[in-house]
């Protein structure tokens, strides 16, 4: 689901918000107390003067904030008096709330008494972890068993032996962070993510080393230990150690990055690199984004980047190299915007949070691929930048890849000689800019996203060859590209559209 941003009135931007929380008002008309909210309590509060929402057990009054949500006092409104949880993650899941809202905070949820025993599970799970059992149980009705762990260790290293039962596992499955004492496993398996998470019993170094044996979906990870001492216990279970959970539920987990550079790429575009802690073992699959995060006047603030490989022309790599350990990103910066400024002004070396990985395309779209469209305008290149170099490399199937750019004018197309260049060196690819705002001497495409453009660009290698379109853009561009493509008799399986 996308949120549609409405136009907000002036003096109602979200920098206006922050400054309205760190004006010291009662934003929740109690004084600064906080209490607890009962159902029936929670209900009473459901008008636009007056409005409670309840995300994750903890109550907001949202009323002051109404005027300043993106998405419309209408999107807010359909939550109020109720809990927002399953709306709110539908929407923006990744928002960070908890800081945004902090000062519209009223209290918790009253703990329910107890319930009686024909009550439904399913009920009483709405929002929170699913218990284990259950878990496992739904994991089993999609063929998965429940993974496990084990640990063995020698003079010099510990070793935790992650048994997952899935063939598809590879290192993109498995993210790892040591961060001060705790050490924490993230291990995707379809919708889930299991989690080892402990603080060790000894100190270890910085660096380890993960290995997948990919055909039986064993992962070892490799820790060097700092002293030789014999270790009883790995350590102390932490948060969800030990736990499969829906991956809609484990929250967003971030380390910090170092900025490394900073490289202008058009007048308002740059490349930025981010180098991970040698703490961190990470890696962004093909079309999938990351979260950034910035303290911005005291609020945590949050928003979505894709990385790209660092050049068109490079040999690709992926997965990356165990030592790889720079995240690119192609970033446009709005001078009026709240984030992008900000990660502007950062100096290299400073730090920037990144989150773990998020998104639904899949590498096997790719099966047996012959022809790959790409519909993309203005930083929408981002997805297609690693799409276009995976496919190039990896799908012996494929016949061509076409990329229909869309920008205002020739100062805002990204890589353009880089397109170019590849296009010349590799006869499956094509590239045409199409603008919406030339000067006169442009003698290109120029435009919309329309039906005219469409049926020439999307000429088939042959008739029945397999195809799959990508599109990413502004919402309203993404959404009217789908439509096109939807009447051109093009199927749901064959477009995948980048969308929050
Ligand atoms: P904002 O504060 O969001 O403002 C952006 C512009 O919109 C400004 O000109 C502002 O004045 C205007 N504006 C803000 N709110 C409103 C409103 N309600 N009505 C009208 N105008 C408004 N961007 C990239 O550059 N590179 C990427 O790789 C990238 N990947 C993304 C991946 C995903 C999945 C998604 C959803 C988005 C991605 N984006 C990417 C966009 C990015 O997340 C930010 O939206 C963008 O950087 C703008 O952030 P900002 O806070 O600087 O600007
Ligand atoms: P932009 O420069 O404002 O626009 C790029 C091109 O799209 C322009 O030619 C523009 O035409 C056209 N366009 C805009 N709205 C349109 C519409 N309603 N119908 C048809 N064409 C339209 O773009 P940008 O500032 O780089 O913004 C890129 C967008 O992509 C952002 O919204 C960002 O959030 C999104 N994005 C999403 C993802 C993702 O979901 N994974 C990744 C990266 C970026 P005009 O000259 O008429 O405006």
């Amino acid at each position: 689901m996308v949120m549609t941003k409405v136009p907000l009135k002036q003096g109602r931007s979200l920098m206006d918000w922050i400054r309205l929380t760190k004006s010291g008002k009662d934003l929740t008309g109690l004084k600064g107390r906080l209490i607890e909210v009962t159902e029936e309590e929670l209900k009473k509060h459901n008008t636009k003067d007056d409005c409670w929402i309840c995300i994750r057990g903890f109550v907001y009054n949202v009323t002051p904030y109404m005027e300043y949500h993106p998405g419309g006092e209408d999107e807010l409104m359909r939550a109020a008096g109720s809990d927002g949880t399953d709306l709110f993650d539908q929407v923006h899941r990744w928002v960070n709330y908890e800081s945004m809202l902090k000062e519209c905070l009223v209290g918790r949820m009253a703990v329910k008494p107890a319930l009686p025993k024909d009550y439904h599970e399913e009920k009483k799970v709405l929002n929170g972890m699913l218990p284990k059992s259950q878990v496992a149980d739904t994991l089993a009705k999609e063929g998965c068993s429940s993974p496990s762990y084990d640990w063995f260790q020698t003079d010099s290293s510990v070793t935790i032996v992650i048994y997952t039962k899935q063939k598809d596992i590879n290192l993109d499955s498995v993210i790892v962070d040591h961060q001060d004492d705790s050490f924490r496993a993230e291990i995707l398996i379809k919708d889930y993510s299991y989690i080892i998470h402990v603080e060790l019993s000894h100190e270890i170094e910085e660096d380890f080393s993960v290995r997948v044996v990919e055909n039986v979906g064993k992962i070892e990870i490799v820790l060097k230990k700092k002293e030789n001492a014999s270790w009883k216990r790995l350590g102390h279970p932490l948060e969800n150690h030990n736990s499969l959970i829906p991956r809609k539920d484990t929250g967003l987990y971030y380390r910090k990055c170092r900025l490394i550079s900073k490289e202008g790429v058009t007048h308002d575009t740059k490349l930025f690199c981010l180098m991970l802690p040698p703490s961190t073992h990470l890696q962004v699959p093909v079309g999938q984004h990351v979260y950034l995060k910035l303290t911005i006047t005291g609020t945590e603030i949050v928003k979505p980047y894709t990385p790209v490989s660092d050049s068109l022309l490079s040999e690709f790599k992926e997965p990356v190299l165990l030592n790889n350990k720079y995240i690119y990103f192609l970033i446009k910066i709005y001078p009026a915007g709240l984030f992008t400024p900000e990660l502007d002004q950062l100096q290299i070396g400073d730090f920037v949070s990144v989150s773990n990985p998020e998104g639904s395309f899949k590498i096997s779209q790719f099966q047996e691929l012959e022809d790959l469209f790409l519909l993309a305008a203005g930083t929408g290149f981002t997805p297609m930048v690693k799409i276009l170099n995976y496919a190039l490399t990896n799908i012996p199937s494929l016949r061509k890849v076409k990329l229909m750019f869309f920008n205002k004018t020739e100062d805002d197309i990204i890589w353009r000689s880089q397109l170019e260049k590849l296009a010349f060196k590799d006869k499956r690819f094509d590239v045409e800019f199409v603008l919406s705002a030339p000067t006169s001497e442009w003698n290109g495409k120029w435009g919309h996203i329309s039906p005219a453009l469409l049926s020439e660009f999307l000429k088939r290698s042959s008739d029945k060859s397999k195809v799959l379109i990508c599109i990413c853009g502004p919402t309203p561009f993404t959404e009217q590209g789908i439509r096109l493509l939807r009447d051109r008799n093009f199927s749901k399986e064959e477009i995948h559209s980048f969308t929050a």
